[in-house]
């Protein structure tokens, strides 16, 4: 048998979060999906019937799941945040078709060595940065062509 992993620091972080938090990272998890706080909202009153949390109750507890790292939130361009699971000390960059909203994240951030260069030349503290590419992915293209 394999030697178990030690708990995850966002499994720890887990226990002590509400149960409207756990239910918000488990749809995340489940769908291995970037979703809105709408589409997480309708995802869960089709699972959970009337019992499931309100919209507010999800806004909620995604702001808190931000604050706690769990989650990033990436802008589609199109006016609806999307949430993605992260790990404590993670983010990601994303490509992002304009046309079928599909995304594919990118496995580094390109922005490290910028931001030494900025940190040398303005004398910049640099806390986060925020770097999504736009444009259209390979399946949109051939439709497009095919118009
Ligand atoms: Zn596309
Ligand atoms: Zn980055």
């Amino acid at each position: 048998m394999e030697a178990k992993q030690s708990m995850s620091q966002s499994e720890f972080l887990r226990r002590r979060l509400s149960r409207n938090c756990n239910l918000v990272l488990n749809v995340l998890d489940e769908t291995q999906k970037l979703m809105s706080a709408q589409e997480i909202y309708l995802w869960l009153k089709d699972r959970e019937g009337e019992d499931g949390p309100g919209l507010t109750t999800i806004y909620r507890a995604i702001d808190m799941l931000i604050g706690h790292e769990l989650l990033q939130s990436v802008n589609f361009g199109d006016g609806e945040k999307r949430f993605e699971r992260i790990e404590p000390g993670e983010h990601h960059h994303h490509l992002i078709c304009v046309r079928c909203r599909t995304s594919v994240r990118l496995e580094s951030c390109f922005v490290d060595q910028l931001e030494q260069r900025v940190r040398q030349i303005h004398d910049f503290v640099i806390h986060s940065h925020i770097f999504e590419i736009y444009g259209m992915c390979q399946n949109c293209l051939t439709e497009a062509n095919l118009d």
